[in-house]
């Protein structure tokens, strides 16, 4: 078994002090097959102390220079690609296949594209006879959950270092290595003492005492809705900076004349990604009514390709669920909506006799008000909704707490363009265009605040400063 007790402070590998271990379960063995030791709060003070210490002279650093170094992260990152996918894969539980390409290949290459955009971004613009300059936030607290590891914790971490901030990490107790693998990579491309720490612990200890901390700047957190809420209270008391990445519940709206085909099958395709623990999941189909018993016969005849098994297995489509406790929740909430009226489709699949699984699942007959509906499930769960008409389609799509994400199929028309625009969500494709990681990715309501990708998820990390010039000096500047 992996014995972890290091944490990452002030460029070094530091033994952990805290008394609590991590222990980190195999969601298809059901195994520990890691154990972390946690920072205890002596810890947590030398972390932000060494960030507060290194944020000065990062912050000064030459944007080239700030940007050659995250460039050799990604480059020592891609060397642990190997390891990083073996853990992601035993930790969350997704199809090793998929896994190296989208835990770990995409956001490596993450790494790379915030590292070109930071060099493009106007870093300082002239408004009348003002200079408006974009200076780093300063020290970041960055925590992030278990669902796709990496991907979250570059969301925060690559752009906070281009931004010139410095950061502390909390990753998730639950999925812990990607970030211990990140602190090695950190370390080998030789980032300046302090810039990045480390610290492993769980949310309502560790995390809280770093959101808390008065040397904290910017709270920057991706997790529940639930624990945001919270987070959100801490920070506002100190007026801290905070960006929240929460849960959500997102609709895929068919209108009429979609390839219904396509639309079908890509939804399930979007909810099922991750054994449906992905926060942007297309969880909720909506279709005219008259087309229900189409979708329906689609469905059933596509839930048989989710095959369930190893992840290592590379015919294996749906992996397990994260742990015991994520597959009672989302049980619970599959057996209260039949209990309300929902009606599974399609034949139950066998379960493997060991990993966290839940089969594949497809609800149909469910009513906006059922909590199906409307609370975020995090397990491969699909409810199939009926509307009549488009504007009772959009109401719908916007009908819950949520607002992260949503897709809209319909002819490729300024029509179809016009729905799209009406959903309330920070990001939304037609007919499933891909995922754009240039352009901003962030929710509405309850799914948070701020945004993360791109130019805007560069811009989270840093504050605008207007300095008024006199006319000799605004003169004498180049145009
Ligand atoms: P979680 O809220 O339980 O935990 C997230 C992180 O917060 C963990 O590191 C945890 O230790 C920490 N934490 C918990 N309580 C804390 C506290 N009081 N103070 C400080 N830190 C605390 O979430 P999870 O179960 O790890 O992740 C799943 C959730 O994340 C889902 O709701 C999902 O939708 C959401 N999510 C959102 C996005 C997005 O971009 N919007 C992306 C991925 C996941």
């Amino acid at each position: 078994m992996l014995q972890q007790d290091h944490l990452f402070i002030n460029g070094s590998m530091v033994a952990a002090n805290g008394e609590q271990a991590l222990p980190v379960t195999d969601s298809f063995t059901e195994e520990v097959f890691a154990s972390y030791r946690s920072a205890s709060h002596d810890d947590v003070h030398s972390a932000v102390a060494a960030a507060r210490a290194a944020w000065p002279g990062w912050s000064a650093t030459p944007l080239v220079e700030r940007v050659a170094a995250v460039r050799r992260v990604a480059a020592a990152l891609t060397e642990q690609a190997e390891a990083l996918t073996t853990a992601i894969s035993r930790e969350v539980g997704m199809p090793r296949k998929l896994a190296a390409r989208i835990q770990v290949g995409a956001p490596i290459a993450a790494w790379n594209n915030y590292a070109d955009l930071a060099a493009e971004l106007a870093w300082e613009t002239r408004v009348g006879h003002s200079l408006v300059q974009l200076v780093p936030v300063g020290v970041v607290a960055s925590i992030t959950p278990w669902n796709y590891p990496l991907h979250q914790i570059t969301g925060k971490v690559a752009p906070a270092l281009l931004a010139g901030c410095t950061v502390v990490l909390k990753p998730s107790e639950i999925a812990p290595t990607s970030a211990a693998l990140l602190a090695d990579a950190i370390q080998q491309a030789n980032l300046p003492p302090g810039v990045f720490n480390l610290v492993q612990g769980i949310g309502p200890d560790i995390g809280e005492m770093l959101i808390s901390h008065p040397d904290i700047d910017m709270v920057s957190f991706t997790g529940s809705t639930r624990a945001g809420s919270h987070i959100a209270g801490v920070a506002a008391s100190q007026i801290k900076r905070l960006s929240l990445e929460l849960g959500g519940k997102s609709a895929s709206l068919v209108l009429p004349g979609s390839d219904l085909p396509t639309a079908v099958k890509t939804t399930l395709a979007g909810c099922m990604l991750n054994s449906g623990q992905t926060c942007s999941a297309t969880t909720r189909l909506l279709v005219q009514r008259n087309a229900l018993p189409e979708a329906e016969q689609i469905l059933q005849e596509l839930i048989g390709s989710y095959r369930m098994g190893d992840p290592a297995d590379t015919a294996t489509r749906l992996g397990p669920l994260v742990s015991a406790q994520q597959r009672k929740k989302v049980q619970a909430m599959i057996d209260d909506a039949v209990a309300a009226g929902a009606r599974p489709v399609g034949a139950k699949q066998p379960v493997p006799d060991r990993g966290f699984f839940i089969p594949p699942t497809v609800l149909a007959d469910v009513t906006p008000s059922m909590t199906i509906a409307m609370e975020e499930v995090f397990g491969p769960v699909l409810c199939l909704m009926g509307y009549d008409d488009i504007e009772e389609g959009i109401a719908l799509a916007n009908g819950t707490e949520y607002g992260l994400a949503g897709t809209v199929w319909g002819p490729a028309t300024p029509d179809t363009l016009a729905v799209a625009r009406r959903i309330r969500a920070g990001q939304v494709d037609i007919n499933g265009a891909p995922f754009n990681p240039a352009a901003p990715f962030g929710g509405f309501k309850k799914s948070g605040i701020g945004r993360e990708n791109g130019h805007h998820g560069i811009r989270e990390f840093l504050e605008p400063v207007a300095i008024q010039l006199p006319a000799a000096l605004l003169e004498s500047l180049p145009e």
